[in-house]
This record gives structure tokens, sequence and C-alpha cells, in this order.
């Protein structure tokens, strides 16, 4: 029978699985084990969130030798904004990401929630405001509607359905000749690569955090279902404050915020139109990008 309450071990592991897509699963198993005991308990500090989010003057390193890989980062994201990291490899968005999720501490400055330091809070509670679309959906071997349902384990099949029609994956599952019934094989065989994300933005949309965050997805896909990709993204980033770690360039001219990142600092900060008239590393970017993506 379905348990219908969400121990908060099981979301513990939950966040697990779904955060080794982005952290490399070694690496996060190691630092969960490693940090386990000093994991302060107690009540969560939020309760009805806003979501704003501040990071202040947070510098970061791995390791001494190597030095500091974020430095001096302050920004803030009003409740339900967008902010879009976007930069070379290596230059500290995936950090970014991993010191907001509190896998890593800030070795200075502080990161707030709504006004509490987030290294105060218990990560359970922390994890417990934050949703997450990674480049690689996580799928597991069971139905097309479990897997929805492991946003919220106590949704009613309804709600499932609802989450999966906002995300525009009502109609390819309908198609399907077991359709929210399908079960779908180890890593998701059996769907494509774009239904996959489908699935994993309605998984999100049904958990509803306030705090979202959005690796995402570099591989092709048709243009049809990239598409719906974006329109169920755009519903899905809507009244959330969003951290999107971003390849396309609509998700990037849409933010309300772009902070582009170079060797761990801030080079240019503000919305498209502003990041336009600098004529610096933003506008470039996009030069190069959309021969990319034209070609
Ligand atoms: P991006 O997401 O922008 O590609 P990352 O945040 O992944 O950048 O990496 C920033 C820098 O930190 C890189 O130089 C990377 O090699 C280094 N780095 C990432 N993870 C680790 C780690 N676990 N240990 C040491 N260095 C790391």
């Amino acid at each position: 029978a379905r348990q219908f309450t969400r121990p908060l071990s099981d979301l513990a592991n939950q966040f697990n699985t779904i955060l080794s897509a982005l952290a490399g699963a070694e690496r996060v198993f190691d630092i969960m084990d490693e940090k386990k005991e000093e994991e302060p308990e107690g009540i969560s500090p939020w309760k009805t969130i806003r979501g704003e989010v501040d990071f202040s003057h947070v510098s970061f390193a791995y390791d001494k030798e190597n030095g500091q890989t974020i430095k001096d980062i302050s920004l803030r994201a009003r409740p339900g904004e967008t902010v879009a990291f976007v930069g070379p490899t290596g230059a500290g968005k995936t950090t970014l990401i991993q010191l907001l999720s509190r896998f890593y501490e800030p070795g200075e400055g502080q990161i707030t929630l709504d006004g509490v330091d987030i290294n105060k809070a218990s990560r359970i509670h922390l994890r417990q405001q934050m949703g997450f679309v990674l480049q690689e959906a996580f799928l597991f071997q069971g139905s097309l509607r479990e897997n929805i349902r492991y946003g919220r384990l106590d949704a009613t099949d309804e709600e499932v359905e609802k989450a999966a029609r906002e995300a525009n994956a009502h109609s390819f599952i309908m198609r399907l000749p077991d359709q929210y019934d399908t079960v779908l094989q180890q890593d998701g065989d059996g769907i494509s690569q774009g239904q996959k994300q489908l699935i994993s933005i309605a998984r999100a949309l049904l958990a509803d955090p306030k705090i979202l965050v959005l690796d995402e997805a570099t591989s092709n896909v048709d243009t049809i279902t990239e598409v719906k990709i974006q329109e169920a993204l755009e519903r899905l980033l809507k009244g959330r404050t969003s951290f999107v770690i971003a390849h396309r360039l609509n998700t990037i001219q849409q933010a309300d915020q772009i902070v582009v990142l170079q060797d761990g600092s801030i080079a240019e900060k503000g919305s498209h139109e502003e990041l336009m008239k600098q004529k610096g590393f933003y506008q470039q970017l996009q030069a190069s990008q959309m021969e990319h993506y034209v070609s």
C-alpha cells in the first residue's frame, strides 16, 4: 500500500539521488556522510516563504591549494524573480547552486532565504522549499504516474494529471498504450529525451516549491518538443524565485536578472537590454551563441 506521509529521511534520500546528477554522486554522498552529525535538528525557521534570496559577499574555496572558486558574490533575487547564471565552463555556476543548496558552506559571506542564514537551518528544511529540474531528468523504474507523483507523494491522480497537463506532458502520455500506467524501464528508457524533461517539469510543478533550481538541458530535441518544453518551463518559473544555469537564449533573455560569471566573479549583472547596451562580455556571448544556435 502507498504511504501517504513522507518521512523527512525519504526526502533527504530523494534529494541525494536527484542532486547526484548535479554534483556527481560520489561527491554528494561523501559530503552528506561527513556532515551528518553536525546537522541541526529542530523546527523550520520558515513557515510561509516569500522567496527572497540574498547572496552577500559570498566567497568559497574547494581547497586551499587552488584558491577561491567563488569570489565576493553579492546578488539579491526578489520573490518570484528569475536569475540566470551564464558564463563559460568552470566559471562557478554549479558551485553557486551547490552553495545555495547547502552542499557546501561559504567560507566568507552568507546566503539568506527570507532573511534567515540558510546555514542556520537544517538541510531538510531548506530543501523542502526547493525544487530541482536538472539536465538529466532523474526517472526511476516505475509508471509515469509514480514518476510524476515523486514530486509530492500524497498527490491524487487528478493532481498528477493536472501537473502533467501544465507541463505539456499529458498529450504524449495519453498516446501511449498504457497511458499513465506506462512503466518506464531503468533510466526512463522508452520515452524520448524531451519527454523525460517534460516529466521532470510535471514533477516539479506538482511539488510546487517557492525556490526553483533549473539546470537547463542542452541536448537537442525536435522543434515541436522544444516549444513544449519552453512553454512548460515558463509556467514552472512563474511565481517562483528561480536560479537557472541557462543555455537557451529565450530563457536567458526573459530572466529578470542575468548574472555573467567569469572565473568565480560577477563580470556583469543586469537585464538582457541593460547588458546588451553595455556591449561587454554578455553581448559577445550572445553573438557567439546566436551563431551556434542558428547553425
Ligand atoms: P561551471 O558550472 O560554471 O562550469 P563549476 O562551478 O562547476 O563551474 O566549477 C568552478 C570551478 O571549480 C572549476 O574550476 C572547477 O574545476 C572547480 N571545481 C568544481 N567542483 C570541484 C570540486 N569538487 N573540487 C575542486 N574543484 C572543483
